[in-house]
């Protein structure tokens, strides 16, 4: 870690989210008005507080908006104000490209259960003359003032949220520090009461699909639905189900969950293979038995839609959703994922004989 350097992380652990969201400027961020509205009346009216938590779902854009905040008041050509950073200053460019000497941004590394002391305070050797804590009470190079993005903010443990604590307590002038977390709750209420509380929400299907579609995660705004679709407009779903096994299996059970007759033995091995390439950790197992349930209730329901003139056709598919709703409630409880998938598929097959009888 340098003094100068203004990127403070063992491993770029989420800088491929990040770069994957890129956006340059506020024309391309898509959505969080409130949040937007908060920071662009502050700027405004000279009022802007030193600490703001953001929490929201996973990957809805909660960086990159201190990213792009970064960039409005370090660009050297238009004013805050203005809400439009040019994108071509020195300010602007730098903000792009990490490189920024006042813009100082810390995440957990990949390995690490916690953001390690050293980024916040300096390693033994060099206690309080490195980490953030300290580079953000250096003069500003450059800019008007420091700007810190402390990303992961949920995995602060004790000691770190109290050395955080004295710089919350007195924050340099005009300073400015962005903790990104989850909910609010993961921070201590010591933290939580200093902070400018910012929230921000899922996106709707149609952001969602705006976004996938300007990511190029999907080739055409249908396929950018349906994947909006399913995944409820959650862009870390989706870009779970873009890897490329995951795509390809996708469209497997997609087609499996179709078919008729639906054939249960063959449904549940494909979903254990796809859950077996995951390896042995149970949590990521069973995060992908729910994905891939998931993506079974959509296809029922894409068929609901099409076969509500159907009565007989539609009490099966409604009996296929409650089980997969009822199955999907099930997988954190059962610790024997193979029975749980052996009985949700017969039961799906069976679904049809019974509307049969
Ligand atoms: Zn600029």
């Amino acid at each position: 870690m340098t003094s100068k350097g203004s990127k403070t992380s063992g491993q770029a652990a989420t800088a491929d989210a990040s770069a994957a969201l890129h956006v340059s400027d506020w024309n391309d961020f898509i959505g969080h008005e409130g949040p937007q509205a908060s920071i662009r009346q502050a700027i405004g009216s000279s009022r802007l507080a030193s600490t703001f938590l953001l929490v929201g779902p996973e990957s809805v854009g909660k960086r990159t908006f201190a990213r792009l905040v970064a960039k409005t008041l370090f660009c050297k050509r238009n004013d805050p104000s203005q809400w439009q950073p040019c994108g071509r200053c020195d300010g602007c460019v730098q903000v792009d490209a990490s490189t920024h000497p006042d813009l100082v941004e810390v995440n957990k590394p990949a390995d690490r259960s916690f953001i390690p002391l050293e980024l916040l305070i300096g390693d033994r050797e060099s206690r309080n003359q490195e980490g953030l804590c300290h580079q953000i009470h250096l003069s500003p190079m450059e800019g008007r003032r420091k700007v810190v993005i402390l990303d992961d903010a949920d995995y602060l443990n004790e000691e770190g949220s109290n050395c955080l604590l004295k710089t919350l307590e007195e924050p340099p002038p005009d300073s400015l520090l962005f903790l990104v977390g989850s909910v609010e709750q993961r921070q201590l209420p010591t933290i939580r009461s200093r902070c400018q509380i910012l929230r921000f929400t899922s996106f709707t299907i149609p952001q969602a699909t705006q976004l996938m579609l300007r990511l190029g995660m999907a080739s055409s705004h249908e396929a950018a639905t349906q994947l909006a679709m399913l995944v409820q407009g959650d862009i870390a779903r989706a870009r779970f189900w873009l890897e490329p096994d995951a795509q390809a299996f996708r469209q497997q059970l997609w087609d499996q969950c179709g078919e008729t007759p639906l054939d249960a033995i063959n449904l549940s091995k494909s979903v254990e293979t796809f859950v077996g390439h995951a390896g042995e950790d149970a949590a990521i197992r069973r995060g992908r038995i729910r994905e891939s349930l998931r993506v079974a209730i959509e296809r029922f329901r894409s068929d609901l839609r099409a076969r509500l003139h159907d009565s007989r056709g539609s009490a099966i598919l409604r009996m296929r959703i409650e089980r997969s709703i009822e199955a999907e409630t099930q997988v954190d409880r059962n610790a024997n994922q193979s029975a749980l998938l052996n009985a949700w598929a017969a039961d799906l097959q069976a679904a049809s004989r019974s509307s049969a009888s």
